[in-house]
C-alpha cells in the first residue's frame, strides 16, 4: 500500500539539537559588528549573554550586552557551578551562564559566544560535539593599530597595551576550526554565515531527520 511520504521540518529548528558558535578575535577585527548583523539577520541564533565584573561602559544595556555583577557575586556563581565556562580577562572575570544556554540547545536554538579563547577551550573540553569554533583576523597590522588608535587621545603606552593584548589573542588562532580575515564587513559576514549554514546541516546534529530518512528507505509494498 502506498502512503504519503512525510517531509521533514528543514525551516525550523526542532529537527536537531542546537551549536554553539563561538566568535573570537583579537579586538579591533570588527567582532563586535559580525556578531550583531548575525543576530540581527537569523531567528534560530541567540546571544549568550555574560556575566562580568567590569563596568559597564556608555550605550551598554544590563541583560542585553552582559549581566553586570560584583566581584562577590562572580565567586559566588562559580562556586555554585552556574558557569560553562569562566575566565579572567584582561583584569576582569567573565563567565558563561550555564542555565539557558542548555535548555535552549536541547529545543534546537542555536548560540553565539562572544568570548576569548580560554573560553573556547573550556566550552570545547565539555561539549566538543555541540561547539563551532571561529576565529576573525584583522586584515593586516596596520589596520588593527589604526582600529586601536581610537579617536587619537590615548598615550602611545595605552595603544601599545592594545596591540600587546591583540597579538596575544592571536597567537591563539590554532584553537579554531575556521579563520575569516575580515578585510571587508559585508564579505567576512558572509563567510561567517556560510560556516553556520553549513553547520546545522551536519548529518550528526540532525537528530530530528532520523524517522524520516527511515520512512524514506522503507522498501515498496
Ligand atoms: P569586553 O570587555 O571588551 O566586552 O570583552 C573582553 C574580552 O572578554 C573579549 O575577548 C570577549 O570575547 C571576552 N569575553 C566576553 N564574555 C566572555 C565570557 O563569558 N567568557 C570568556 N571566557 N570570555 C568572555
Amino acid at each position: 500500500m502506498a502512503h504519503d511520504a512525510p517531509s521533514p521540518d528543514t525551516t525550523g529548528t526542532l529537527a536537531r539539537r542546537g551549536l554553539m558558535f563561538i566568535l573570537s578575535s583579537p579586538s579591533g577585527a570588527g567582532k563586535t559588528t559580525i556578531a550583531r548583523m548575525l543576530l540581527e539577520g537569523d531567528p534560530h541564533i541567540r546571544n549568550s549573554v555574560s556575566c562580568t565584573t567590569r563596568a559597564p561602559r556608555p550605550g551598554e544595556v544590563d541583560g542585553r550586552d552582559y549581566h553586570f555583577v560584583s566581584h562577590a557575586q562572580f565567586d559566588r556563581m562559580a562556586e555554585d557551578g552556574e558557569f560553562l565556562e569562566w575566565a579572567t580577562v584582561f583584569g576582569q572575570s567573565y563567565g558563561t551562564p550555564k542555565a539557558q544556554v542548555k535548555a535552549g540547545l536541547k529545543e534546537g536554538v542555536d548560540y553565539m559566544f562572544d568570548i576569548d579563547w580560554q573560553g573556547t577551550q573550556q566550552l570545547y573540553q565539555k561539549l566538543e560535539r555541540d561547539v563551532v569554533r571561529v576565529f576573525l583576523l584583522p586584515p593586516s597590522i596596520a589596520e588593527l593599530r589604526r582600529r586601536l588608535t581610537g579617536r587619537g587621545t590615548d598615550t602611545p603606552e595605552v595603544i601599545h597595551g592594545r596591540m600587546e593584548r591583540a597579538r596575544s589573542e592571536i597567537s591563539h588562532w590554532d584553537g579554531y576550526d575556521y579563520v575569516v580575515v575580515n578585510d571587508d564587513i559585508d564579505r567576512c559576514f558572509e563567510q561567517v554565515q556560510k560556516i553556520l549554514h553549513a553547520e546545522r546541516l551536519r548529518r550528526a546534529r540532525q537528530t530530528g531527520l532520523i524517522g524520516f530518512v527511515r520512512e524514506l528507505m522503507q522498501p515498496d509494498d
